[in-house]
């Protein structure tokens, strides 16, 4: 991922303030980042988190060991604390999420001269997580920033906003979503029309363009219909093809199929679990499950899974579908 100040698409003034502050030091420990959905808030709190742990002038440099980390999302000094997301319940963040980032953040750091904290969805925070968190406002423990991230500052406790600098973000104008998408290798008409249906949110707009990804589920969904019968003329010309494909659009083919994969073993439990994630599909998934025993089914998802993590490295795409196919379909064929 890139981390640079002009990654951020619009809020040219905040961008601005902050570097500003950033140069003369003036930074304070809490920062509360408001705005609404999709408009680019955590993104900018990674770029701000990148630059306060790169130590060269023009922070983020890109290039240094803390930017590099940063990039490739392994920095030990940057923590980011999420909302749990079970099943139907509301996402929210408890206070055993907080007490573990409080034991986190007041070690030493290790790579940079402090440590930086996210928290993204902070209205999610439970009453108890608000108030631990408050509690490590009033009295921070060694040297962190911290970065509060919220769609609904007024969910939050008036002390915990009285500790914040607050950084308020509005809606994205539509020519910077139209380079953000054309950055995404999106055409420019398409770009133009679902910017203009975006309401100036980034987040939105790529939404939209992804309902493409309803294809790249159905793909997927067909390849785990053949793979029972498939033939290596097959595999290799799925190979080539999707070797062609870039990481991103791998990622959430890989992503459906992950998901299918689990939906079928739900399925296997209760054919009727509201449980699942794709339930507009639910008949064609029970109907693989004959052709699909649920040792295999294990076996497949190990695989996608390896295969998921070898994405995000530097592999040679073809020979990893190569791979891919190969053993996926060797799992299926060879046992049943
Ligand atoms: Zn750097």
């Amino acid at each position: 991922m890139e981390l640079h100040w002009e990654d951020v698409a619009g809020h040219e003034a905040q961008k601005m303030q902050l570097r500003t502050i950033l140069r003369e030091h003036r930074l304070p420990h809490a920062l509360l980042l408001t705005g609404p959905d999709g408009v680019g808030k955590k993104k900018l709190g990674h770029v701000l988190a990148a630059a306060l742990l790169c130590e060269t002038e023009d922070a983020p440099c890109g290039h240094c060991a803390s930017c590099r980390a940063m990039a490739s999302g392994t920095h030990p000094d940057y923590l980011e604390v999420l909302p749990e997301r079970t099943g139907r319940s509301a996402a929210v963040i408890r206070i055993d999420a907080i007490r573990s980032m409080q034991v986190e953040a007041s070690r030493y750091p290790v790579l940079s001269k402090q440590r930086v904290v996210l928290i993204d969805d902070a209205d999610c925070m439970n009453e108890a997580a608000e108030n631990s968190l408050l509690k490590t406002l009033e009295e921070p423990e060694g040297a962190v920033t911290f970065l509060l991230v919220t769609g609904a500052r007024s969910s939050l406790l008036d002390t915990i906003l009285s500790r914040c600098m607050p950084l308020s973000f509005g809606t994205v104008p539509e020519d910077a979503i139209v380079r953000v998408l054309a950055q995404r290798g999106i055409a420019a008409e398409e770009a133009h029309e679902l910017a203009s249906l975006s309401d100036g949110s980034i987040g939105r707009a790529i939404a939209l363009h992804e309902h493409e990804g309803l294809l790249r589920r159905d793909d997927a969904l067909d390849f785990l219909a053949k793979l029972p019968q498939l033939d290596m003329t097959s595999v290799w010309k799925r190979s080539q093809e999707m070797g062609e494909f870039d990481r991103e659009t791998l990622s959430e083919w890989f992503l459906y199929l992950n998901m299918m994969l689990r939906d079928m073993l739900v399925l296997y439990e209760d054919g009727g679990s509201s449980l699942i994630y794709h339930k507009d599909i639910r008949a064609r998934l029970l109907a693989l499950l004959p052709s699909f025993p649920e040792p295999v089914i294990f076996s497949l998802l190990a695989l996608v899974r390896e295969t998921q993590r070898r994405l995000q490295s530097n592999v040679n795409l073809r020979l990893l579908m190569e791979g891919f196919h190969i053993r996926m379909r060797d799992v299926v064929q060879i046992r049943n």
